[in-house]
């Protein structure tokens, strides 16, 4: 007979759970705490459905290209039906240079180097309800998992058995052979196994930045603003990071990025009309959002609590639990930055299925299950990781005044700015092995680590900024001091707050 699945969550890592499991045969149940959306229409949906469970829903998404990549081979009827309900492809043409873009001769392998971007609901609606078509997949919606169903396992490990909660407000309890917790990043049901004694390690530190998501509608009739005639429509100035997300339906969002020492600019953008004005300031995002192309909707959406958290529920090769199998952000937590965390949720699915056709033995599936993650995920993470912490170091310095930054600093934001930034707006296969580690589909430092390609980036390091000019993209903003005159904030507020914090902690 085949196995039983419950999987807790219909979200990212929930539905992936379904994409990935469905062909094995195995019978799955997903039980979701929210309702089902409201209406097939993707607009009706955005506004209207309520998802208690996943806060983010309106935030900016998009998925790379590994997510692609697995949707692409194993279920191309569910990118079909993204491209049905308007989810848009950002492909590595869109992200040459204007000097790039006069060479480019495409090679097939480009089409896996692309990017899916829509609304979140939308991406989330045509998950969901392609997974509906399975035969056997079932979602229970209404259902909210209370507690995980243990019991003691020899030498401390927790055996889950099945889950028990409330089905419109009934309670219910059920069992299967095997619980994914697909929970999300508030999940709290692998806390629970911690408190019964599972040895589960964790290791969490803020990802140092706030989300801040504004959705926008094209004018009727009016087109996107083209790629070749514009800045680039992201940009990094320390202070603030943006970028717009193409979505479908004529919608689109801007998302703004703060790092958290920044309070005074984190309070401004929230009001909307200070959000807009911020995206006028910006020679990438200004023709985005000036009123002869589109018209803002709504609120703007913050985010806070962003983490790096990973957890091991097997740890010194002995596992904690058995039968349970976390994913998604309830397992691993990125900062969104990075667009990850729906490729993380996938990979982990695709992980799962593979431990499990592999052996039916419970202590040899929690162990290969956790290689697998780590073998997969733990350099992204490790990379996202260190990024995040001089992110952090780079907007703390930028309050701190008469600061000095020592030559180890500036040699390696040389290298990065003026070498490896500007070889890959030069060169296109080095680009190309570039993204490949941005998709997730190497490891994020091997394309720099290959002599030829490291050559490249010191033969445009080498040759200097005059006559590298060419590739250099528009600052994409104005500075800090400017911004905060603009919008009426004294850039000296935050500059004094942390140099009083630090007083104290010294
Ligand atoms: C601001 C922001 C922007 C992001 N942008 C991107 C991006 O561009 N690209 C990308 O790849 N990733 C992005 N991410 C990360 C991505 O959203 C998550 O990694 C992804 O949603 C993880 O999937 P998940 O299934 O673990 O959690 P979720 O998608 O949050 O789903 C969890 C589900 O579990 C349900 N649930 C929770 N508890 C229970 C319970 N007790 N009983 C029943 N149901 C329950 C919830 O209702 C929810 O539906 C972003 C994250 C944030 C916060």
């Amino acid at each position: 007979m085949s196995e039983s699945v419950l999987v807790v969550g219909a979200g990212i890592g929930g539905l992936c759970t379904a994409l990935s499991l469905a062909p094995t045969g195995r019978a799955i149940t997903i039980l979701e705490r929210d309702q089902a959306p409201p209406s097939h229409d993707p607009d009706v949906t955005f506004l209207d459905w309520h998802r208690q469970g996943a806060g983010h829903i309106r935030q900016s998404h998009a998925f790379l290209a590994r997510l692609r990549g697995i949707i692409k081979a194993s279920h191309p009827g569910l990118l079909a039906k993204l491209k049905d309900m308007g989810a848009r492809d950002l492909t590595f043409e869109m992200m040459l240079s204007d000097i790039q873009r006069q060479s480019y001769q495409p090679v097939p392998l480009d089409e896996d180097l692309t990017i899916i971007t829509s609304r979140r609901t939308t991406l989330e609606m045509a998950m969901r309800e392609y997974v509906e078509t399975l035969a056997n997949v079932t979602i229970r919606s209404g259902f909210f998992v209370r507690r995980l169903v243990t019991r003691e396992h020899a030498g401390g490990i927790v055996e889950v058995v099945g889950v028990s909660g409330e089905e419109s407000g009934n309670p219910v309890d059920l069992t299967a052979d095997i619980i994914v917790d697909a929970s999300g990043k508030s999940g709290f049901l692998i806390e629970q196994l911690m408190e019964e004694g599972a040895n589960i390690k964790e290791e969490i530190e803020s990802a140092g930045i706030l989300y801040y998501t504004r959705h926008y509608r094209l004018l009727p009739g009016v087109e996107e603003p083209s790629r070749r005639d514009n800045p680039p429509p992201n940009g990094d100035l320390g202070y603030i990071k943006f970028g717009v997300f193409p979505g479908d339906n004529g919608c689109f969002s801007i998302t703004v990025a703060i790092p958290e020492v920044e309070i005074e600019l984190r309070k401004a953008v929230l009001n909307p009309d200070r959000f807009h004005a911020i995206t006028l300031q910006m020679p990438g995002l200004e023709p985005w959002t000036n009123a002869k192309r589109s018209e803002p909707r709504g609120k703007v959406h913050g985010m806070g609590d962003l983490l790096s958290r990973w957890r091991d529920i097997v740890v010194d090769g002995v596992p904690a639990t058995r039968n349970y199998f976390p994913l998604g952000d309830t397992l691993i937590r990125t900062n969104p930055l990075y667009g990850r965390g729906c490729s993380f949720a996938a990979v982990s699915a695709e992980c799962l299925r593979e431990v499990l056709d592999e052996t039916n033995d419970p202590v040899a599936r929690q162990i290969a299950y956790h290689k697998r993650l780590t073998a997969e995920l733990r350099p992204y993470y490790l990379n996202q990781r260190a990024q995040d912490r001089s992110a952090i170091k780079r907007a703390k310095r930028a309050l701190t005044p008469g600061y000095k930054k020592s030559w180890r600093t500036r040699l390696l934001e040389g290298f990065f700015e003026d070498g490896v930034a500007i070889a890959v707006r030069y060169d296109i296969s080095l680009l190309r092995e570039a993204m490949r580690g941005f998709h997730m589909l190497e490891h994020p430092n091997k394309w720099l680590s290959r002599p030829r390609n490291l050559a490249k980036v010191l033969f445009y390091w080498a040759r200097g900024k005059k006559r590298n000019a060419p590739a250099y993209p528009p600052k994409p903003g104005p500075d800090r001091e400017e911004l905060m005159r603009i919008l009426a904030i004294d850039p000296q507020a935050d500059v004094m707050r942390l140099a009083q914090e630090e007083r104290v902690a010294a």
